[in-house]
């Protein structure tokens, strides 16, 4: 029995192999509606390169992406559209809240800006400034493929918590 209470060696270890290939070959759907959107190009530039972490095919159809990247402010028409988009994709899937305005509303602490993209979905990793360095959206990206690697999502406990159930279920 293995101290996440799965059983069997073989269970583990495969998990361990599956969430090194999710952690090593994330596929980005960009959703920039703002001036953190030009910062977030930069960063998957030749430059700073993201291709180095397995990070570079960006898809612009949630069906094919695995992390959100919101960049940039949220209003409260768009706050529908967002969620609609993080709907579509499959599990398991990852949030970057990108900047200021993504995580907080930034300086735009108005009715019509929603005060914070955690009010509408779940976030995974936030990178703070105004704009972030692409240094900084880096480093989020080293630390959310840690937490990738070691089962520690939102994304992942939500499938370990089904996959229990599912085996429970079955006796
Ligand atoms: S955090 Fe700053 S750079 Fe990013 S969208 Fe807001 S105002 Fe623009």
């Amino acid at each position: 029995m293995a101290k996440d209470g799965s059983s069997g060696f073989l269970t583990t270890r495969l998990d361990a192999f599956i969430n090194w290939g999710r952690k090593n070959a994330m596929w980005p759907l960009p959703f920039g509606t703002s001036c953190c959107g030009i910062e977030m190009m930069a960063t998957l530039c030749s430059d700073y390169d993201m291709a180095r972490f397995g990070a570079e095919a960006v898809r612009f159809s949630p069906r094919q992406a695995d992390l959100l990247i919101v960049a940039g402010i949220i209003n409260a028409k768009m706050a529908p559209v967002l969620r609609n988009v993080y709907d579509q994709m499959s599990d398991p899937k990852w949030v970057m809240s990108f900047g200021a305005c993504a995580s907080s509303g930034g300086i735009f602490n108005v009715y019509s800006v929603t005060q914070g993209i955690d009010t509408v979905i779940p976030v995974d990793v936030y990178v703070p400034g105004c704009p972030p360095a692409p240094e900084g959206v880096l480093h989020a990206l080293l630390r959310l493929q840690d937490r990738v690697a070691r089962g520690d999502t939102l994304a992942q406990k939500r499938e370990a918590a089904l996959k229990r159930a599912h085996q429970t279920m079955r006796g």
